[in-house]
């Protein structure tokens, strides 16, 4: 197989290569919904972990390259609406036989913008919650920070909700990149914003960037590193930027219109090779293709290494997307769909998947090669195969391109592999998944 089939050809055209599940949700289906509901009257003999994932899907303005169901129009009577069928649709899951005495271990508030909320909101949202299902037991609680939301006492009502990770977008430091590419936030308010956190003493506060925003150029993105540094979060992220086929600039280049250019797959990976190693050189350790982490204060990822070994996760919201006892399932993408399903006393799921063993396998090995390493043992005692042998093509595609190291028990990406790790993955697919869009 060719690089180039992989979808990782060195222009940054049209399209996602990011991967975050398998199989691709284009094969999701309508018909598989009874799967789902017939897995959450069931009671599982040993549950793996659990989570909770709540889809907050405002935000002030839509960055030009977001391809996320989010809304920007709605007044604060919609959002409280929202909120309640939130707070409802969790209640009709804390209900279902499937998770019967079992215990969030983690809780992530995702987007859209979670900030969007007032302090009001969020609070009414968790006494509503709690009616229902506590989730004081839960190792790890994620929100995710638009910086210009935040306000000193914002911080403090999500901090005393049991927030114990802080996720701020800053995604550049460049005022006129952020506003090319549609932010609504600027630099003086990510100053601000993380300001105000240490002050009041989040456990861990994260930072994301994107690599190769419009605009961006060798300057400019290594300005942003050492600016970031100069913060010293407990991790930062890092995204290289792409043009997925929903986002506002994807249209303005199908259109023929406007000029956008994003630098190269190449250029985006030296940039993020070049925080890398100033983070490195800082004392921070690299974590996955996309996060450095500060290991003298970083209490490590719940949320992703749950995930990424087959944790169950609820996810709530207009199309959010669940994992359930083998079957993968997403809402319904429609606000008035979703409003109207929960109104009626139903869950708003609108397609499904029930996964066999070897997809199962197939995400979890993608997933974790993200780490930049497999241990081939956890395979062997999970699914009971030895992934050298049942993946022998794609390992030895991946060492003679020189991407992988293979090692007595495992495996290693080197640094070349790790930076472009998501469009390798796509060798471990089966066959039909493999160049078929993935939204
Ligand atoms: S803040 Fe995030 S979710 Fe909202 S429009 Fe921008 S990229 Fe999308």
């Amino acid at each position: 197989m060719e690089l180039e089939v992989l979808g990782n050809k060195a222009d940054t055209e049209v399209g996602s290569y990011f991967i975050s599940n398998y199989p691709p949700y284009s094969v999701w289906d309508r018909d598989r919904v009874p799967d789902a509901l017939a897995v959450l009257a069931g009671r599982p003999a040993e549950p793996p972990p659990l989570g909770l994932y709540l889809h907050i899907p405002f935000c002030r303005k839509r960055c030009k390259f977001c391809y996320f169901r989010v809304y920007t129009d709605k007044n604060s009577r919609d959002v409280d609406t929202y909120m309640q069928a939130l707070a409802d649709e969790i209640a009709l899951y804390s209900r279902q036989p499937q998770f019967a005495d079992r215990q969030f271990e983690f809780v992530y508030f995702g987007g859209g913008t979670p900030s969007f909320l007032s302090a009001d909101q969020l609070q009414r949202l968790i006494e509503r919650i709690n009616r229902h299902w506590r989730w004081d037991a839960a190792r790890e609680v994620t929100f995710e920070c638009e910086p210009g939301t935040l306000r000193e006492s914002k911080l403090k009502a999500i901090k005393a909700i049991g927030v114990t990770r802080l996720s701020l977008g800053i995604e550049h430091f460049d005022d006129r990149i952020l506003e090319l590419n549609g932010r609504a936030h600027l630099s003086k308010e990510i100053l601000r914003a993380y300001g105000w956190a240490r002050e009041i003493g989040f456990n861990q506060i994260n930072v994301d960037l994107i690599a190769g925003m419009v605009g961006d150029t060798e300057t400019t993105w290594k300005e942003t590193v050492a600016r970031t540094l100069a913060l010293q979060p407990d991790s930062l992220t890092i995204y290289q930027m792409e043009l997925p086929h929903n986002a506002v600039f994807s249209q303005q280049i199908k259109d023929g219109g406007e000029d956008v250019y994003v630098a190269d797959w190449p250029t985006k990976r030296a940039w993020v090779q070049y925080a890398f190693e100033q983070f490195e050189a800082a004392g921070y350790r690299i974590s996955s293709g996309y996060t450095v982490v500060k290991p003298s204060e970083h209490s490590g990822f719940v949320y992703r290494d749950s995930l990424w070994r087959g944790a169950d996760m609820v996810g709530t919201g207009v199309a959010s997307i669940s994992h359930v006892g083998g079957v993968h399932f997403q809402n319904v993408d429609k606000w008035d769909q979703y409003l109207a399903a929960i109104e009626d006393g139903r869950l708003p799921i609108g397609r499904a998947l029930p996964i066999d063993r070897r997809q199962a396998l197939i995400r979890e090995l993608a997933l974790q090669m993200k780490l930049g390493r497999l241990d081939f043992g956890y395979f062997r005692e999970k699914f009971g195969c030895d992934p050298a042998t049942e993946f022998a093509d794609a390992f030895r595609q991946l060492v003679a391109w020189d991407f992988v190291e293979m090692t007595p028990d495992g495996c290693t990406l080197k640094r070349a592999g790790l930076l472009r790790v998501d469009g390798l993955l796509p060798l471990f697919f089966q066959p039909e998944h493999r160049s078929i869009r993935y939204t």
